[in-house]
Parts: C-alpha cells; sequence; structure tokens
C-alpha cells in the first residue's frame, strides 16, 4: 500500500488526522521514524507532515525560551541566547542528522536516545501539547512518562527559564568519537543562592527505559556549596532508584557502575 503524506492547515487538524487514523504518524525530522516506516512494511500507512505549521520558532523573552517543537538541533546550537545548550544539540549524530533531528522527535526517542530531552527534564521544562480538543501545558516529565499513549497528542513546543550563567552543565559518555548513541547522559541545573545550591535539578539518561530526574542525587546536594564533600555524598547515591538497560552499547551493569564517576566528573569545578 503506498505511503500517505497529508499535509494538515492547523495543529488541531493534523492531531484529528492522528486520532483518526492508527496507522497515521506525525513526522518531524523523520531520523526515527522513517527507519520504522521502512522497516515495518505497510504498518503505518499515513504520514502527518509537521512543516507549515509554524512549529520551528525559537522566542526568547523575560528570561524565559519557548521552542517549537519542529526546531532542529542545527537550530538550537546556532541560536545566539541558547549557547548552553549547543553541547546537547551538538552531541545528538552528526551534521546531517542534527540539520533534520528536532526537539519534539527527541522527546519520543527511545533510550540510548532522547539526550535533549534530559537537558529538557534538567531545565524543569514544561511542553505545550494539542490534541483534536484542546491545547495544554504539561510538566515535561508527565509528557515522558505517558508518551506511548501520546500518538494523537502533537507536542507543540517546550519552554524552559533561562539558567543563570554557568548554572547548567552536560555531559554525554559515549563509545565512539567524536558522536555516537549514548553511555549515559547527564544534565544538572544548580542554581545557587548565596553560595548555596537551591532549586537543584538532575537527570540521566540511559540510565531507565525513560530520561529520569534522580532525586537521590538532588536532595545530596540541595542546600549545600558545592564542594568536594557534597560531590562526594552526590556520587555516592548517583546509582539510586536507576535501571538501566542493556543494549548494544552498554550493558545496564556497567551503566550502574559508571555513573558516579561520570557525575562526580559533570560536578566537579569547571576549568
Ligand atoms: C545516525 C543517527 C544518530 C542519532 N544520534 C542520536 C543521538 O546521539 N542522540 C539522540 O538523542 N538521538 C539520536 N538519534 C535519534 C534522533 O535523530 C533524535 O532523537 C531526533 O531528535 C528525533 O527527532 P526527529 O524529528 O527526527 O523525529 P521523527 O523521526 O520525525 O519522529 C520520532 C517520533 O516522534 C514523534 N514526534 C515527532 N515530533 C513530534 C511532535 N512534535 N509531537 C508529537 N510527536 C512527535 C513521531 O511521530 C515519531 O513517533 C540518532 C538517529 C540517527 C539515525
Amino acid at each position: 500500500m503506498p505511503l500517505d503524506f497529508r499535509r494538515a492547515d492547523s495543529v488541531r487538524d493534523a492531531a484529528e488526522v492522528l486520532a483518526a487514523d492508527p496507522t497515521a504518524r506525525f513526522l518531524a525530522g523523520g531520523t526515527i521514524l522513517m527507519r520504522l516506516v521502512n522497516g515495518n512494511a505497510g504498518a503505518l500507512q499515513r504520514l502527518v507532515l509537521s512543516d507549515g505549521l509554524g512549529l520551528d520558532r525559537i522566542e526568547i523573552a523575560s528570561g524565559r525560551a519557548t521552542i517549537g517543537a519542529a526546531a532542529t538541533m542545527a537550530a538550537v546550537a546556532a541560536h545566539p541566547q541558547l549557547a548552553f545548550l549547543k553541547p546537547v544539540a551538538e552531541a545528538i549524530g552528526g551534521p546531517a542528522i542534527r540539520n533534520m533531528a528536532t526537539v519534539g522527535g527527541n522527546l519520543f526517542a527511545r533510550s540510548p536516545y532522547g539526550d535533549f530531552a534530559v537537558a529538557l527534564l534538567a531545565l524543569g521544562a514544561t511542553a505545550t501539547v494539542e490534541d483534536a480538543h484542546q491545547a495544554e501545558t504539561i510538566d515535561l516529565a508527565s509528557l515522558l512518562a505517558a508518551r506511548t499513549r501520546a500518538e494523537a497528542r502533537i507536542v507543540t513546543s517546550v519552554a524552559f527559564d533561562l539558567p543563570e550563567p554557568g548554572a547548567f552543565r552536560f555531559a554525554k559518555a559515549i563509545r565512539r568519537q567524536p558522536h555516537g548513541a549514548t553511555v549515559l547522559a547527564i544534565a544538572a541545573a544548580l542554581p545557587e543562592v548565596n553560595g548555596k545550591l537551591s532549586d537543584v535539578r538532575v537527570a540521566y539518561g540511559a540510565m531507565a527505559p525513560d530520561p529520569i530526574r534522580v532525586p537521590a542525587v538532588e536532595r545530596a546536594l540541595e542546600g549545600r556549596a558545592l564542594d568536594e564533600a557534597a560531590i562526594a555524598a552526590a556520587a555516592k547515591v548517583a546509582a539510586e532508584g536507576c535501571q538501566p538497560q542493556s543494549d548494544a552499547i552498554a550493558s545496564g551493569w556497567y551503566r550502574k557502575n559508571v555513573v558516579s564517576v561520570h557525575l562526580r566528573r559533570l560536578l566537579a569545578p569547571q576549568r
């Protein structure tokens, strides 16, 4: 059966097509979806195009960033006011992938992919989603938890407060330079008030089936100066609550054993 490409006039129209047809999918950059289409002959029959819906805008206003779901990793990396996210965007695939891969698509990528979603979790991002009936803004963690049922909902944008300079850190361990799938990824928002960490958010990628926040590490750091003692306390509980999967990149056992090393490096004074 030939593949049917649909261009919708609005996000709502696109959501209606998705709701009416379980074989329809929303096509963003296609770096994941087209593999599925090619590998599942006939199972996915209709693709609803995201271009033309105005979802690729990036807006920065009053200290808050709103990134359209169809903004690409290349666009994020090139944005002068999102320089702190450049290392995250540039950790995703090579240049050809980054020219296509979108922020919205990354929220639906399965472990070990989803590096941008890890950064967004640490930034405390919200996601605006729209279905055939309504638009709503929800916590990113709830979106990630419910995304198997999210096929008929379209993410239109993500938003977060810009971190203070130097307060956001990201690290991704890979096996093959210059880029590769994630052994594990860590993002941390480390705001300080009067020299003490306040409202710490730490998120991991590839340490569970979905990107996760790490409450044990956050508790170990909250309210403390980011010194050697705090870093040691965080490293001690680095793997708490994690259930990493084994895949072609690394075993779950390996991930669990090395996460504290990478967390220590991320939290150490930056040169
Ligand atoms: C060679 C290669 C290397 C890669 N390396 C990495 C890497 O290092 N790190 C990483 O994180 N990922 C990596 N990826 C995976 C992928 O490129 C990224 O995760 C990318 O961000 C996915 O976005 P996309 O626009 O291509 O998604 P698509 O393939 O278009 O869509 C993926 C899924 O998300 C759904 N979707 C897309 N946008 C929306 C939306 N706005 N609302 C609702 N549903 C939506 C689609 O329907 C589909 O189910 C790699 C892929 C390849 C092929």
